[in-house]
């Protein structure tokens, strides 16, 4: 059955997509942190970066049907609920993000975000880290001339190592020469620097979370070249670092643009930008903002009780708890697989670097990979993610409880154990 469904996809949907795993799943159910396939086996979510709240949670599934059962149109008509929600939102960020606008996906929050910036800044130049995923949209504003005039996109990236806090002994300092040096190269090429953009926990890079701080030096770096400092908080929001609400936050910054999405809507598409006002003046004249779904009505209904879940249930405590109970487990494994070079992460935002030469630091594409599929065996959902392919990213929902942190864990010591030395 599932041989026949990866045959109609293949059929249907064409070359591009890629499904996870060497043995694809065929899903059809979830609940809190479980998956269900169609045999009926249950998988336990480390994967997690959409339902954050736990899968179907029943709060957020109601907050849909009921509003999709009274009003569900177009965006631009008043509606109180989305200014309700974007009230309520911004009120967890810093004093000065005062206002939101709203998108469905975390790639169209990051375009929208880089257009506001260029506008502010006049400048082309945009800095990110060598193993950064921000999205997938081509700017089509640029061939939308309704929108205002024609928008130049073309834009200078400049890439900078990530900061490596394995291999790096002074993390903020080789960060912010890597910036520096990367806004130096931009003005001698003439390129006037727009921003600099990464998320609060490099999950693609490999995910590091430390020390706290880091990211002052970069930050005043691109603001002193008069470039904005965009936090991508569409995998670190919205509590899963278990500090705060925001990835960001654990770094003392203030971001000027702050963009997000994923587990917003708890599986419901929504997304956005939260702003300082300041910043959006610029573009807010020249040119014109239009989302046909973006914080329509049910999805801000599924966003306020997400937000209602994540403080009813004490979801930002629950993933500082049950994160650093989890990576103590994970460490208690380094101790008998000499493969674990390194468990880091904050929250619910879990990297374990794995090695072939502890002392060399020497990544393991090849057994990590076996690793991510051992444990799918094991009924085990994670992934991997790193420049070398070799860092395992763990990442239950927020409702993740101790005993399931246990239970991970001792798959996890299995799938090793019965790899090898
Ligand atoms: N930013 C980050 C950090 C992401 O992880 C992703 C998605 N993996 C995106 C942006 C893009 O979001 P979307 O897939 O919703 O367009």
């Amino acid at each position: 059955e599932t041989a026949a469904l990866i045959a109609r996809r293949q059929a249907l949907l064409g070359p591009a997509y890629r499904l996870f795993y060497e043995k694809p799943l065929h899903l059809v159910r979830g609940e809190g942190a479980w998956l269900y396939d169609a045999a009926g086996e249950a998988y336990l979510d480390g994967y997690n970066n959409v339902t954050s709240v736990g899968h179907c949670h029943p709060k957020v599934v109601a907050a849909i049907a009921a509003q999709a059962g009274v009003l569900a149109t177009h965006t631009r008509y008043l509606h109180a609920g989305v200014l309700d929600y974007a009230e309520r939102l911004l009120a967890t960020l810093p004093t000065g993000i005062g206002q939101m606008m709203f998108t469905c996906t975390g790639s169209e929050a990051n375009d929208l975000a880089v257009r506001i910036a260029r506008a502010f800044t006049g400048g082309t130049g945009i800095i990110v880290t060598e193993t950064a995923y921000h999205g997938v949209t081509q700017a089509v504003a640029e061939f939308s001339p309704s929108l205002g005039p024609a928008v130049d996109l073309g834009v200078h990236v400049r890439t900078v190592p990530a900061p490596d806090s394995y291999r790096e002994a002074d993390v903020a300092g080789a960060f912010t020469a890597s910036v520096e040096a990367a806004i130096a190269d931009l003005t001698r090429h003439g390129i006037r620097p727009a921003l600099f953009i990464c998320d609060g926990i490099f999950a693609s890079d490999g995910v590091f979370d430390g020390p706290a701080g880091f990211l002052q030096g970069a930050v005043a770096a691109i603001r002193a070249a008069g470039g904005l400092y965009i936090a991508d908080e569409v995998q670190s929001g919205f509590g899963r670092t278990g500090d705060a609400m925001w990835g960001f936050q654990r770094h003392g910054v203030t971001p000027d643009i702050v963009t997000m999405g994923k587990p917003m809507g708890n599986g419901y598409p929504v997304a956005g930008v939260a702003l300082r006002p300041e910043v959006v003046a610029e573009f807010g004249r020249k040119a014109r903002y239009f989302n046909t779904f973006g914080g329509n009505a049910v999805a801000v209904a599924a966003a306020t009780a997400v937000l209602d879940v994540i403080e009813g249930e004490g979801l930002v405590a629950n993933a500082r708890d049950v994160g650093a109970h989890l990576r103590d487990g994970l460490r208690g494994l380094a101790d008998r697989h000499p493969c674990i070079g390194d468990v880091r992460g904050a929250g619910l935002f879990i990297g374990v670097e794995i090695v072939s030469d502890r002392a060399a630091k020497t990544p393991d594409p090849a057994r990590t990979a076996a690793i991510v599929n051992g444990l799918r065996a094991e009924r085990v959902l994670i992934s991997a993610c790193a420049k070398g392919a070799n860092v395992l990213k763990i990442r239950p929902p927020l409702i993740f409880t101790r005993e399931q942190a246990d239970l991970l864990v001792a798959r996890l010591d299995r799938v090793l154990g019965g790899l090898g030395a």
